[in-house]
């Protein structure tokens, strides 16, 4: 993870006998995107004096150790006992001191505070993985043991009509758990994202029955994503509602089959109409199997900070391109300051930067615009940068295409969400 270096402070305070029984609090800023953050009181008083030890962040009291540590640590998802992990929000924190015994004379207390701060990044992770708490074979915990094998750093736990996977406790790692459901009719799929239960009923027999709860979910800060839109393997799984809705599209759904294609092709249709729709990917792995695995396919998504909440705005803004599995290859595309899923205007959008890692020689670049296919290469070095002229185009995106040996037909091994022009 790529996060800034230490930054530490030092706070003091001198107290006094008579504030003896009062709870005082020592403020501090906070700036954003902090990743962790380690507090520590040093004493200057023996027993039997105490001086008790808690923090508060800008809403709330968010650990407490009275008299047993004087040191605690803060994470998105770990946290000292006694202590909420959790999102590090920017504004006013505050050291709490117990002042239960003190000695007769004045005390010079003094606590450090550390952090780190996220920098903007590349993650990487599975939308579309069931558990044991509706079809799939492993419990939460197996199933975030094999997702973070795989590498990634985020997973959507997105069960069939329930959220029990969501409230379930689990086990703390460096994974970041995006609660989900997916939201299973009989005229199609949906994943929720971002709300551990945005659908207390999720019975839709009608069309009004849908568009009445998909807009409380959205109300509540979810994000709605069409899945498997033209998946005809099984009866009701393609998406029979209408696509008007301002949704997301998973256009990659496991191993890549026709139903893929003609989702990718559906996208590419709207894309040329203007329409500015974010597209996405998941595997959907049940269980064990030889084909669908977790991370096979995986969405980047350029994050702010390395939380739910962070990840699924970036997606939201089209920051997010699409690979084979969780080993890339790694597609860097902007224009100037703007990047995939921007609006890029002005002098900044008239050359596009493009710079592939992770690629094979022999891959194949597609650059696609509204005119379909816009340029084809043969990519000749693992590392691959490219700039290219946008005159017309009101949007570029990438397809890299592999051919593989094992299944003998040419697949696509990255898809991106396009960069838009006006
Ligand atoms: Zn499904």
């Amino acid at each position: 993870m790529n996060l800034s270096p230490v930054q530490t402070i030092t706070i003091g305070q001198r107290i006094s006998r008579q504030e003896q029984g009062l709870v005082m609090a020592l403020p501090f800023d906070l700036p954003d995107h902090v990743a962790d953050l380690t507090v520590s009181l040093h004493p200057t008083w023996t027993p039997p004096y105490v001086v008790d030890f808690g923090l508060a962040d800008p809403h709330r009291i968010r650990g407490w150790s009275g008299g047993a540590r004087t040191h605690c640590y803060i994470g998105p998802q770990q946290a000292t006992p006694g202590y909420l992990s959790g999102a590090l929000d920017r504004g006013t924190w505050s050291v709490l001191l117990g002042l239960y015994r003190l000695p007769p004379e004045p005390l010079n207390i003094e606590v450090t505070i550390s952090w780190r701060q996220f920098l903007p990044q590349w993650v990487k992770g599975d939308l579309h993985v069931h558990t044991l708490h509706s079809d799939g074979a492993w419990t939460v915990d197996e199933t975030l043991d094999r997702v973070l094998d795989a590498g990634l750093d985020f997973v959507a736990l997105s069960d069939h009509n329930t959220q029990s996977q969501n409230l379930a406790p689990h086990k703390q790692s460096s994974l970041v758990v995006i609660p989900a459901m997916e939201w299973t009719t009989y005229r199609g799929h949906a994943n929720i994202f971002g709300i551990a239960d945005p659908l207390p009923d999720w019975r839709v027999n009608t069309i009004d029955d849908l568009d009445r709860k998909m807009e409380r979910a959205v109300s509540l800060g979810a994000y709605v994503c069409i899945n498997h839109p033209f998946d005809s393997s099984q009866p009701g799984i393609s998406w029979d509602w209408g696509f008007d809705r301002p949704t997301w599209i998973e256009v990659w759904n496991g191993p890549w089959r026709p139903s893929n294609q003609a989702a990718v092709d559906w996208w590419q249709s709207q894309l040329r109409e203007g329409r500015h729709l974010v597209a996405v990917s998941g595997s959907d792995t049940h269980g064990p199997g030889t084909l669908v695995h977790h991370g096979q396919p995986t969405t980047w998504v350029f994050a702010s900070a390395l939380d739910g909440a962070s990840i699924l705005s970036a997606i939201n803004e089209g920051h997010a391109f699409m690979t084979y599995d969780p080993h890339g290859p790694e597609l860097r595309m902007h224009c100037g300051r703007y990047l995939i899923g921007d609006i890029a205007t002005g002098p900044d959008s008239r050359i596009l930067d493009i710079e592939l890692h992770g690629v094979s020689p022999q891959d194949r670049i597609r650059l696609i615009s509204q005119r379909g296919v816009d340029m084809e290469a043969l990519i000749t070095t693992t590392a691959w940068h490219m700039r290219y002229p946008i005159d017309s185009q009101n949007f570029i995106r990438v397809e890299i295409h592999r051919y593989h040996d094992d299944w003998e037909f040419w697949m696509p091994t990255l898809i991106s969400n396009p960069i838009y022009f006006v």
